[in-house]
């Protein structure tokens, strides 16, 4: 954002991908804010236990203290009214209060900094997060780098059998794959696998 007068807030949201470096780019804004002496916080949703209990930690190992929420509507109740700056790390798993929550804030006149996955393991908008970005006033899309072929990559590649919508994980789980590359049948492919490896188990020991 360039000029804002007054204390106008809004909502910045940054997206893309895992791998892509969202974390990264939300902790070097939020680092930038402190460094301007603005009165920061930052959360990130209970599901997201893959480093540090507490701490934003991006795959390159950068790290920023936080706080651990379940819902939006929990970071609004968290939130200071002193705060200036709020940071909120992996908002799809924070559900469908979430583009209230950031409405709310940025109405009290708050920059609402968010990070999210915009497309779920089978490359389909992942709810909230294309909500939210209908009503932010800067988005900013992030890419990865395709494993397979060195391009620019805008999926995430589920690697393990599962079908439910959230399956937290990090490397070997997940890569990142080009839209050339990308296999969303993968992870159902993987899942019938092994229901007839287990049948075929069954059917050799009974
Ligand atoms: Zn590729």
């Amino acid at each position: 954002m360039d000029i804002v007068r007054g204390n106008m807030g809004w909502i910045e949201v940054i997206v893309g991908p895992m791998f892509s470096g969202k974390s990264e780019e939300l902790i070097r804004r939020l680092r930038r804010a402190e460094i301007a002496r603005q009165r920061v916080q930052i959360f990130k949703p209970m599901i997201d236990q893959r480093y540090a209990k507490n701490g934003i930690v991006s795959h390159s190992g950068l790290e920023i203290r936080s706080d651990l929420v379940h819902t939006a509507l929990e970071v609004l109740d968290k939130v200071e009214a002193r705060t200036e700056v709020v940071g909120i790390d992996e908002a799809q798993f924070l559900g469908e209060g979430l583009v209230e929550a950031c409405t709310r804030l940025a109405d009290m006149g708050k920059r609402v900094i968010v990070t999210g996955l915009d497309t779920d393991y089978l490359g389909r908008p992942f709810e909230p997060i294309p909500r939210l970005l209908a009503v932010a006033e800067e988005i900013t899309k992030l890419l990865a780098i395709c494993v397979r072929c060195g391009n620019p990559a805008v999926h995430t590649q589920r690697l393990v059998a599962s079908e439910d919508l959230i399956v937290v994980g990090a490397t070997g789980m997940y890569e990142a794959r080009c839209r050339r590359c990308f296999e969303p049948q993968l992870a159902h492919e993987r899942v019938e696998a092994e229901k007839t490896a287990a049948e075929k188990a069954k059917a050799a020991a009974g």
